[in-house]
């Protein structure tokens, strides 16, 4: 069941992700029935379901085979009645398409909802199901701890904690899923993955959209809620976390639930030592001119919310202690791109020092998107006579998909969720704890305005403050845009 059926999301990468599963035969005994509140027929909403994945997918002759199994359900969420015709209605497709019982609830919807729906598909019963039953909802889960507690508490009426896939887009990114792979697949990383190797390692997620129609709801979220506490710390989680005893979905999790555990606390005063918050003023983005953060639609013109975050953080465990993870990501930047560099320590005598150019670190760089792949950069012989020392990089580019939220993402996301893998999902204990750090620093931005607002130019890379962070440990942000893999 997918409430918020005629929806964006539904539209775009919804029925375009079901139909390719459908279209590789991963979707086998199935039916979909569309929630939303719009009146519609079976037959048209299935011309909606047919349209988005022929504008949206990669539509073939089986199409019309594939459509016939979509349902459609004329629903106010709020209304009791509703969810009793409903649960009949699961019935008869239960019944007719042998289902076994198994029932998936996809919460398209705005996240008020959430608690509502979970409790009225308990308290009117289609929750009572032979086969499995499962929720999977969109973020944001909550906009703190409290208000997170609250919706986890709601849900949990209906739902126990390994029947809930909480989505977290990043998650289901290749390259995002790769970071284990490279990890604990490689004898060349895993020994060199800790302090004494490493010296710090910088998380980018930087986009070159502004607020767009947005506004309304980023005024109340802001770049620390809508990104730094799901995407980020989930990249650096798995950045962090010691390798799992299994690769099981639980096993896992626990891991990644310990780094969050051994994130260092920031505080009070201590927050403007670790992080920095800044907003976009008006700029150039490809020769156009664009609007500052205050101007947009929908956007208070003396807005006190954060665009850009950057900040430092610490994982208190032996493996980590003194490294400092940077994390960085903002609206209107100069570009878009997700990318993690690890950088390793300087070689304890350098034999090239004070020639014609100093030895660079070696630096290993995920690419997450837009483009996917892995460099390396090592040093090596120039060359030619002499022994001087020349950087020299190791590419490995996988296909590379545009854009996260890609139906590919969702489609993968989908899959785990048919087959019960919640491994790239997010739990409880990680939600819970991720709220638990950005409420501290939120606390404070949101009980002091920041005067330099607007504080950085659309189309650069954040303000000065970001690149004093690093300054002050003696580092600097390699440029995302010069360590593209399509330049290496
Ligand atoms: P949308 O506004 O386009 O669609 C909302 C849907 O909810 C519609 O189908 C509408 O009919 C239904 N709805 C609203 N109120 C209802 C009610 N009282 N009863 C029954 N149905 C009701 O929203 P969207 O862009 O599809 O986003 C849905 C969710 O997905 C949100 O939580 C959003 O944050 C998240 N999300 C969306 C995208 C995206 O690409 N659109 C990406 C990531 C996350």
């Amino acid at each position: 069941m997918i409430f918020g059926a005629t929806g964006d999301l539904a539209n775009r990468k919804l029925f375009p992700s079901l139909y390719n599963l459908y279209a590789k035969g991963q979707l086998d005994k199935f039916a979909v029935v569309g929630v939303a509140r719009r009146s519609l027929t079976n037959e048209e909403f299935q011309l909606r379901v047919k349209e988005s994945v022929t504008e949206h997918g990669e539509a073939a002759a089986n199409l019309d085979e594939f459509v016939s199994k979509f349902y459609y359900h004329s629903h106010d969420v709020t209304d009791s009645s509703s969810y009793i015709a409903l649960g009949k209605l699961a019935e008869e497709l239960d019944e007719n398409y042998r289902l076994d019982g198994n029932r998936i609830f996809y919460l398209a919807m705005a996240p008020e909802f959430f608690g509502t729906i979970a409790e009225h598909l308990k308290k009117d019963k289609l929750t009572n199901v032979t086969g499995f039953k499962r929720l999977v909802i969109e973020k944001p889960f909550g906009h703190d701890l409290e208000s997170a507690k609250v919706l986890n508490k709601q849900i949990r009426t209906a739902f126990s904690e390994d029947e809930i896939y909480r989505i977290d887009h990043y998650l289901g990114k290749e390259m995002v899923q790769n970071i284990e792979v490279i990890r604990f697949a490689n004898a060349m990383f895993e020994p060199l993955w800790n302090n004494r190797y490493i010296s710090n390692i910088q998380v980018t997620s930087s986009e070159t959209l502004g607020v767009e129609e947005r506004g309304r709801y980023y005024e109340k979220s802001g770049a620390l809620r809508d990104m730094v506490q799901n995407h980020m710390l989930q990249m650096v989680s798995l950045l962090a976390m010691e390798p799992p005893i299994k690769l099981t979905t639980d096993e896992i999790r626990s891991e990644k639930v310990r780094v969050f555990r051994a994130l260092r606390p920031i505080i009070g005063e201590e927050v403007n030592d670790y992080f920095v918050r800044g907003q976009y003023g008006q700029g150039s983005m490809n020769e156009k001119e664009v609007p500052a953060y205050r101007q947009e639609e929908m956007v208070d013109p003396d807005s006190n919310t954060e665009t850009f975050v950057a900040g430092k953080l610490m994982i208190d465990n032996f493996r980590w202690a003194g490294v400092p993870f940077y994390i960085r990501t903002g609206k209107r930047m100069k570009a878009k791109s997700t990318k993690i560099v690890i950088q390793f320590k300087d070689i304890p005598m350098d034999l090239y020092y004070q020639r014609e150019q100093t030895v660079n670190p070696n630096l290993l760089v995920i690419h997450i998107q837009p483009e996917e792949g892995i460099t390396l950069h090592l040093n090596a012989k120039k060359s030619g006579q002499g022994t001087e020392a020349t950087p020299v990089k190791l590419n490995y580019a996988n296909k590379g998909i545009d854009g996260l939220n890609t139906p590919e993402a969702y489609e993968k996301l989908l899959y785990d969720s048919l087959r019960g893998d919640a491994t790239n999902f997010t739990h409880w204990d990680e939600v819970a704890l991720s709220w638990s750090f950005v409420d501290n620093i939120s606390a404070v931005w949101e009980n002091t305005n920041e005067h330099s607002f607007p504080n950085y130019e659309s189309g650069s890379m954040g303000p000065e403050a970001a690149d004093k962070l690093l300054k002050n440990d003696g580092f600097f942000w390699w440029p995302v845009t010069e360590i593209d893999v399509d330049n290496c």
